[in-house]
């Protein structure tokens, strides 16, 4: 992919903000180039049922939504290409964008929308454990527990929706949640309340994840329990289960823009109200820039955004030049945080 072409759009990620970023600057007549990076889809790729996403009264599954993201986008001219963004370079102008792939490519504008990825426990067994029991996906990996007994950790929107959707497998699924009060919609917490096969363990933390086997005699490792301790009374005891599903809040997937962008101390990336970021040209779109809203319509909105601010500053660039752009914004945007 390596030429002297110049993108006039390049969008790193393929989650709702990525592709509504694409849809709009291909009805712009951009040809935007859209990177997918290793998760196509982002988040939502990976979620069961999509119910509140407008104009699909009947619900949706995530993997259908993303499709048609998609096969919108390129229905207006986006070409979407299956790279991982290893380096950018936001210090010259056109930008440059490297590849895994080896491509170095280079843009006039950029729409940053690498999404967030799921938040570990950082407790022992976890990481050891992760697909012997140890899950973030409960749509993807809930069929291998059918009649099993699962633990869910955390108090909001994911751990609800995914705790239910185990329900479906599970013989029964405990929440596990750090404090006393659920952080999830009303309307999950009614649903999961009424649930009959879900249990609670409040003001509890998982302090460490069990297994049996896997001891090198070529029988891999099965998780058998999860070490529980309860904050309140202090007591510490082993509770079995046969998976632990972690659903416990989301990280930025800010690493590649160090040193380029502003970033906050969270590791989302400042952007403005309107999306641009700290370096004329490039704007941030969805969980990257977002830690309030997170949901798919607000993400695909922002992108949506980011698409429209993309397209007048070509025109601005068009007519002023880099120089002139970078100039009026400032030294602070000149010089990436
Ligand atoms: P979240 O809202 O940030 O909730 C994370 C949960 O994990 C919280 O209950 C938090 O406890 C707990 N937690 C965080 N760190 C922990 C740790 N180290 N140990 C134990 N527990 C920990 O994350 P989310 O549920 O993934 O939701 C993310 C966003 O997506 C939200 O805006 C949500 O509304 C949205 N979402 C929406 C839907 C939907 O609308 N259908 C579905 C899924 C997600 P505390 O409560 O004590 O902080």
């Amino acid at each position: 992919m390596s030429d002297n072409t110049v993108e006039q759009v390049i969008i790193i990620g393929s989650g709702p903000a990525g592709y509504t970023a694409a849809l709009y600057t291909g009805r712009a007549n951009l040809r935007p180039l859209l990177l997918t990076g290793n998760e196509v889809g982002g988040q939502v790729a990976i979620t069961y049922e999509v119910e509140n996403y407008p104009g699909f009264p009947e619900g949706l599954t995530g993997p259908q939504l993303v499709e048609k993201f998609q096969q919108q986008a390129e229905k207006f001219g986006a070409r979407i290409e299956y790279d991982w963004v290893n380096e950018v370079d936001f210090s010259q102008h056109p930008f440059v964008v490297r590849t895994a792939s080896g491509g170095e490519l280079r843009a006039e504008s950029v729409i940053v929308s690498t999404g967030a990825t799921h938040r570990k426990l950082d407790v022992p067994g976890e990481k050891e454990y992760t697909g012997f029991g140890v899950s973030y996906c409960g749509t993807c990996d809930g069929f291998f527990f059918r009649g099993k007994e699962v633990i869910v950790v955390g108090g909001g929107d994911s751990a609800l929706e995914e705790g239910i959707f185990l329900t479906k497998f599970a013989s029964k699924v405990t929440l596990v949640h750090r404090r006393d009060e659920l952080r999830a919609s009303k309307i999950l917490q009614d649903r999961a309340f009424a649930n009959p096969k879900i249990a609670y363990k409040w003001s509890t933390v998982v302090e460490r994840i069990n297994a049996a086997g896997g001891d090198g005699n070529g029988t891999p490792p099965k998780v058998v329990s999860a070490t529980l301790r309860d904050l309140k009374s202090g007591e510490v005891y082993d509770f079995p289960a046969d998976g632990v599903f972690v659903f416990v809040g989301h990280t930025p997937n800010s690493q590649l823009f160090n040193g380029q962008l502003a970033i906050d101390d969270a590791g989302y990336i400042q952007t403005d109200r309107r999306y641009h970021t700290s370096v004329p040209g490039v704007f941030a779109a969805g969980e990257i820039q977002d830690p309030i809203f997170r949901q798919v319509i607000t993400s695909a909105g922002q992108g949506a955004a980011a698409a429209m601010q993309a397209e007048k500053f070509l025109g601005e660039l068009e007519a002023h030049g880099y120089r002139q752009i970078a100039a009026e914004r400032g030294p602070a945007a000149l010089t990436p945080a």
